[in-house]
């Protein structure tokens, strides 16, 4: 049965593909009966699964690779211990034939057993063990739905993964893959989620509600990344009509890359300059290609996600010079630990009552001294091989910026006692991410070298929106009159004080925005490599005496809808 489904649009595009469900932490698993004469074959499919994942798990204990941390070979051996343990290995088969149910189910069953009784035990090392049979069964999880009746699945492109919700740090394993679309039931626009979706460069559609529920392992999908719209089971009509769709806006794509090269300015002559967003060193392969004159904003909390120790001075080192070096002199801005909030510091447990409003960013990074010290030792030490600018995120007072600044000095002063060789004068920013800090800006500016503006978190924390919560998504409204008076006034702000400023947030990346911004007096964005060229195309597009005052009366106006119209009529 065909249906389609509508959901909010993060990354555009059209794909597609076949469904691959996929499940985080939480396991989300199907529960089915299996006819009697299939029994046999259920019981196969979880041996196959079993034979995977131990043929993989040998695999990478085999392969692990010398930068790999001591303990990895430890806890790879003991994943295979538990896989071949007869509980996981064997009794799951039994619950199949007596239960007649689907392979899953019985894991997941078994699964719940064995974590209960490693929560009854009284040894704490054994009890946090239940850790890693969750892992194991995740993985066997994985190698079943990968390997159900996949016949019609060729390859990753083909795939569309399906996911109920899914953790920052759980997409950015994705950028390994190269699937089709990434679709979620829940995620605000500018979530990180979202924006990672937006960064792997594929349709990606959030705030689905029921995808993960409604839709079945290999059905056939359209993804409609611009519309928000997904259908399931399309009819041979539909289908065509998307492909023609698909290929029209491939070609649009190949086009913009006509401008790559093109010298960035409006049509009066104003130079302008397009920044990539990053979060991991591998992605500048990415910013190279997409034409960027440089790094506005390297998340560098990314490097923390996804692993139980945290990167040390070195390991850090290593990862911002590679970024320093590989863009070969161009500005790279290093974004010190923006950890809290939607992606949490590892190790810890989600009680805190609103993570968005608590010790996040600067102030979980001076709240733990030692942790920000090294990182701060590790980017000074990384500015001798390229142009690396530090910025620090979601500052909100005048007294973290004493702060802040201090211990850069410390940093500093360490390094030149190591007689180990930095930049001096290497600029520390800070973003404007807050409203105080937004109103604070000129204050700011006098203390620090350079401004960036948020734009994520100030429209989330300006309004009073959870940005990671899809059941307010619709009140995220970055043409509110006070965002834009906010941005406005920053920008101003620094200005007058003659520091740089830019915008990294997703507003930069946003081409019915670039006119506006450039209005307000902007010259710096950084967005996501994607976004570059057809946020060029549109400043090359632009005749900055006519779009000045009209960004000014945009400003005067009370109303979102009468902001959305003037501005329509700006983009004309
Ligand atoms: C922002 O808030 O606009 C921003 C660029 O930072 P992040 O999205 O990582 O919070
Ligand atoms: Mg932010």
């Amino acid at each position: 049965m065909s249906f389609t489904m509508h959901g909010i649009g993060v990354s555009g595009g059209i794909a597609i593909g076949y469904a691959h469900l996929v499940s985080h932490a939480t396991l989300e698993v199907a529960h089915y009966n299996v006819p009697r004469n299939k029994i046999a074959e259920e019981v196969v499919r979880f041996d196959t699964a079993i034979s995977h994942v131990r043929a993989e798990l040998e695999m990478l204990c085999a392969n692990i690779p010398p930068s790999a941390p001591g303990e990895l070979a430890a806890i790879l051996s003991m994943h295979l211990m538990i896989l071949n343990d007869s509980s996981l290995s064997i009794v799951p088969r039994r619950i199949i034939e007596n239960q007649g149910c689907n392979a899953e189910w019985a894991l997941k069953q078994q699964m719940d057993t064995l974590v209960s009784q490693f929560e009854g035990m009284d040894d704490t090392y054994l009890r946090e063990r239940k850790t890693d049979v969750v892992q194991v069964v995740e993985r066997v999880l994985k190698a079943l739905m990968g390997h159900g009746d996949g016949a019609s699945v060729s390859s990753e492109e083909n795939l569309i993964l399906v996911a109920h919700d899914l953790s920052p740090a759980d997409v950015i394993l994705f950028k390994r893959h190269h699937f089709g679309a990434f679709i979620t039931d829940v995620g605000g626009v500018t979530s990180h989620t979202a924006i990672l979706a937006r960064s792997l460069s594929i349709p990606s559609i959030v705030a689905l509600h029921h995808a993960r529920r409604l839709i079945r392992e290999n059905e056939l999908l359209i993804v409609d990344g611009t519309q928000g719209v997904v259908i399931v089971n399309p009819d041979k009509q539909v289908l065509s009509e998307y492909k023609l769709l698909q290929e029209a806006w491939e070609i649009e794509k190949q086009k913009l890359k006509r401008i790559k090269t093109t010298r960035t300015a409006t049509i009066d002559g104003t130079p302008v300059d397009l920044h990539a967003n990053i979060e991991l060193p591998s992605d500048i392969e990415q910013v190279r290609e997409s034409g960027a004159t440089g790094i506005g904003l390297f998340r560098s909390e990314f490097l923390f996600l996804n692993r139980d120790n945290l990167p040390d001075e070195e390991e850090q080192f290593q990862a911002y010079r590679s970024v320093a070096e590989g863009m070969r002199g161009r500005k790279v801005v290093i974004r010190t630990l923006d950890l809290g909030a939607d992606k949490p510091i590892a190790g810890e447990v989600r009680t805190i009552v609103n993570p968005a409003l608590g010790l996040r960013a600067i102030r979980y990074c001076l709240a733990e001294p030692a942790l920000f010290y090294t990182q701060l030792r590790a980017i000074l030490r990384a500015s001798k091989f390229g142009n690396v600018w530090i910025l620090i995120p979601m500052i909100s007072s005048m007294s973290e910026i004493t702060q802040l600044l201090s211990l850069v000095e410390q940093a500093k002063a360490s390094l030149r006692e190591d007689r180990i060789m930095f930049h001096e004068k290497t600029p520390v920013g800070g973003m404007i991410e807050v409203p105080a800090a937004a109103l604070s800006a000129y204050a700011f500016a006098q203390k620090l070298d350079f401004l960036s503006i948020g734009t994520n978190d100030l429209i989330s924390y300006t309004l009073a929106i959870d940005r990671a919560d899809d059941s307010v998504a619709n009140l995220y409204d970055q043409l509110h009159p006070a965002v834009l008076q906010l941005v406005a006034h920053t920008i101003k702000d620094a200005n007058r004080a003659g520091k740089p400023i830019s915008v990294c947030g997703e507003m930069a990346g946003d081409a019915s925005m670039t006119r506006i911004l450039l209005g307000m007096g902007l010259r710096e964005f950084s967005m996501h490599p994607a976004n570059i060229l057809s946020v060029k195309q549109q400043i090359l597009k632009t005749d900055l005496p006519s779009a000045t005052p009209i960004a000014n009366r945009v400003l005067r106006l009370e109303d979102s809808q009468k902001i959305r119209a003037l501005i329509q009529k700006l983009n004309a």
